[in-house]
């Protein structure tokens, strides 16, 4: 640590214990990034460019620091000096490149593929003003800007830049690195590319600007408001701007290693991550053939060196561009992708596999699986519904091209760095080779009923409660009680997550304490979610959550029995503090909708049990860790589906028979939530629930509660408790994204 002492005292010209937390985060900066660069990086004659709108890293320090195998010591001299790394950490802002689970994914990717020494780069934007930041005022969310480029950050610039062509101009990009360093391995770069004449200064009013001006706006956010024709152009001109950043890189970098373009294949490997980088297809067409490479070859190559990740089966998220919209933005794709369709038409004529329909708009993710060598779904049911019924015309075509990635976590980040004392503790039982090895970790099963062990995990389970207790202090203002049960909720606010159902369970545990019954065990009920700016709905509900924590925290009958607080600007640095304190982790999403989640990995990771439905991964969590480990309820996925398909659920009738159900949904109009809150959003909420509930929250209440009041009484048996605990941490080792990069590997990319 000599190094260090002296780079601080040649920063600053004082010794570290004068310092301020913003000074040491300086220097453990600018120490931790020659440290990272020194590493080398992964190289291979083939590489896989992971290309993605949002990359939700989370902050660095810590994890580069434990990656790099140093953290330890590190820790030890800040500790000498009477500092604390915790504390210093809290001068880094959180990059705010993100938006939920597709971009956390991506981080963990980066991290895994860095770890397993496999040649690859991300690829993305450098948004300065990220994601919205989330604050509440009125019970209300309100966006504002996240800026959270520093002078000094783990940016490093380049001198990289390549001519982006639209219509009547071009811009010209930079591009960005940041390292990822590989546990106990070499690093990989993450690319992110910008442009030099972004101006945050046309931000105004929260985060309006000019969404015409983009010269200036391009890479401020991430998810411009999409809800007029400017916003939705304005993301056609980021989406260009990615892929063709992406694309001019890839071939360059081929070309430097000797690659003819003809053999491209045998030099990259694309895995587009959703939609949104799809365009990257035809423009890899386009500067193929510009570069003296026949159309039809073209095609051929594309099709060789591209992957799809679906990640959704909500229509209103699988993107389909207006041609017209092309045509203004980008009209040298236009004529590629027409021919890129007319082929498949060609060979394909059913309407449902066209790539350009009969509305004239572009089915983005068609062109990704026409145009792809490798489909893949992120969970084994997610999977299976995109063979069966979503993308089945597809399957039928290219039955081969369809394959499943259960998507997974880093244990570096959500147990190695969230959770210090549960790493230490499985360490001393089992050794360390679970931090390398997910599965591993199942050598805790020989202590599921040895009660020492069953005992310290409930008591690290305690000290994680505190200090997140500590953290919703700082964060809401609202001091919770250790003691209480924690039932978290946390993801982005989206009606088929059904944060309502949550809503309606607390409205009903509340009106049964009203009635004189009360529960046994305090319970704290925690969210955390953005709502999209435009969502009218999912704000709505945010509106109803903070009204009752507002309603409960007053009610001296309620209080002493249930708390409701919901956390400002969910985030990751959020989710570190929350997961390892949760007691049980609610993953509730309508079955069938939730393509796969990864908030329920880490939750179990970390010692949580699961109350959820049937959806996404819930169902291979629930396969590993046996009926007796979670709590399941809910209508099946199939049943859920045929739903759809005959139109014939009625959240009226529902709410017209069922008495203890109409309760609850007219609470949201009661007299105690109308003197706290917006009647407009509560009379919005309650009839969408009433009239359409399009998620079907009512079809689920009853067993929801049912469930739920058998989870909270059996929390009572705190050693039966710790032994779900222990199984749910054992089982967990199949979710480590190490075991999901080496599939990807095995099965699509075939590096080294
Ligand atoms: C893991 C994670 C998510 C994804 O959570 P889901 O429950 O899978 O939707 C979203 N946001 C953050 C900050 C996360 O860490």
């Amino acid at each position: 640590m000599n190094e260090l002492k002296t780079l601080i005292q040649k920063m600053f010209r004082k010794d570290c214990s004068e310092c301020t937390n913003e000074e040491l985060y300086q220097a453990l900066l600018t120490y931790t990034k020659k440290l990272l660069s020194d590493k080398g990086y992964q190289d291979g004659k083939k590489k896989i460019y992971y290309i993605s709108a949002e990359f939700l890293i989370g902050k660095l320090l810590s994890n580069n620091l434990i990656n790099l195998g140093i953290y330890d010591q590190v820790d030890e001299f800040l500790k000498e000096n009477g500092l604390s790394l915790s504390e210093i950490e809290d001068a880094e802002p959180e990059p705010s490149l993100g938006n939920g689970g597709l971009g956390r994914l991506a981080a963990c990717f980066l991290d895994s593929i860095a770890t397993l020494g496999l040649p690859g780069e991300g690829i993305g934007l450098n948004y300065h003003l990220g994601l919205f930041k989330q604050e509440f005022h009125n019970h209300l969310q309100q966006e504002t800007p996240n800026p959270w480029l520093a002078k000094d950050s783990w940016l490093i610039p380049t001198d990289v830049t390549y001519m982006i062509p639209y219509r009547g101009f071009a811009l010209k990009s930079s591009l960005y690195n940041m390292d990822v360093a590989g546990y106990h391995n070499k690093s990989i770069r993450l690319h992110l590319f910008d442009i030099d004449i972004a101006d945050e200064t046309i931000v105004k009013n929260g985060i309006d600007f000019d969404k015409n001006d983009i010269l200036h706006n391009l890479t401020l956010f991430l998810y411009p408001d999409d809800s007029d024709d400017a916003g939705r152009k304005l993301r056609i001109y980021q989406q260009y701007f990615m892929v063709s950043n992406a694309a001019q890189y890839i071939l360059d970098e081929a070309v430097r290693k000797g690659c003819t373009l003809h053999d491209l294949a045998d030099y990259a490997v694309v895995q587009i991550n959703d939609t949104h980088p799809s365009m990257i297809i035809p423009e890899f067409v386009r500067l193929l053939t510009e570069k003296g490479i026949e159309f039809e070859e073209a095609c051929q190559i594309v099709t060789q060196v591209c992957a799809y990740t679906n990640h959704t089966i909500l229509a209103e998220a699988l993107e389909k561009w207006p041609m017209a919209y092309l045509e203004d933005v980008v009209p040298h794709l236009v004529p590629i992708i027409r021919r890129l369709d007319q082929r498949m038409k060609e060979k394909y004529p059913q309407k449902s596999v066209a790539i350009i329909d009969d509305n004239n708009l572009v089915h983005m993710a068609h062109m990704d699986i026409h145009y792809g060598f490798s489909i893949n779904g992120v969970a084994a049911l997610h999977t299976d519904i995109l063979k069966t019924s979503e993308l089945k015309d597809f399957y039928e075509i290219y039955p081969e091209k369809f394959n499943n990635k259960t998507n997974g976590i880093t244990f570096r980040r959500w147990l190695l760095h969230c959770n210090h004392e549960l790493t230490d503790y499985i360490t001393s039982l089992i050794g360390d080779d679970f931090k390398k090895d997910g599965f591993a970790l199942e050598k805790l099963l020989e202590y599921k009923d040895d009660p020492e062990v069953l005992e310290r995990l409930l008591a690290i389970k305690t000290d994680a409660k505190k200090v997140c207790k500590d953290f919703i202090l700082k964060n809401t203002g609202v001091e919770i009680d250790e003691n209480s049960i924690y039932d978290i909720q946390i993801k982005r606010l989206h009606e088929y997550k059904r944060q309502q159902l949550n809503a309606l369970y607390i409205i009903r545990k509340y009106l049964e304490i009203k009635n004189g019954h009360k529960p046994s065990k305090p319970v704290t009920f925690i969210f955390g979610a953005k709502a999209a700016p435009a969502y009218v709905i999912a704000k709505d509900i945010i509106h109803l959550l903070l009204c009752l924590q507002e309603l409960i925290k007053n009610d001296p009958d309620a209080a002493p029995y249930m708390k409701l607080v919901m956390v400002e600007n969910y985030n990751v640095s959020a989710a570190e503090k929350l997961i390892p304190a949760c007691d049980i982790s609610e993953q509730i999403s309508l079955a069938s909708k939730e393509a796969s989640g990864t908030g329920n990995m880490k939750f179990m990771l970390n010692g949580a049990v699961t109350l959820g439905t049937m959806d996404g991964a819930n169902v291979e969590i629930c396969d590993l860790v046996g009926k007796d480990n979670i709590y399941i309820f809910g209508q099946s996925s199939e049943k859920v589906i045929e739903h759809y398909e005959k139109s014939d659920y009625n959240s009226r009738a529902i709410y017209e028979e069922d008495e203890e159900i109409r309760q609850c949904v007219d609470f949201i109009l009661s007299e105690e939530l109308l003197s706290i809150g917006q009647e407009t959003n509560l009379r919005r909420l309650h009839s969408e629930l009433v009239n359409k509930d399009w998620f079907m929250t009512l079809l689920d209440f009853n067993d929801y509660t049912k469930v739920k009041d058998l989870t909270l009484a059996d929390y009572e048996d705190r050693s039966a408790w710790a032994k779900k605990m222990l199984v749910n941490i054992a089982k967990a080792g199949f979710f480590s994204s190490d075991r999901t990069i080496e599939q990807y590997n095995k099965d699509i990319w075939h590096l080294r």
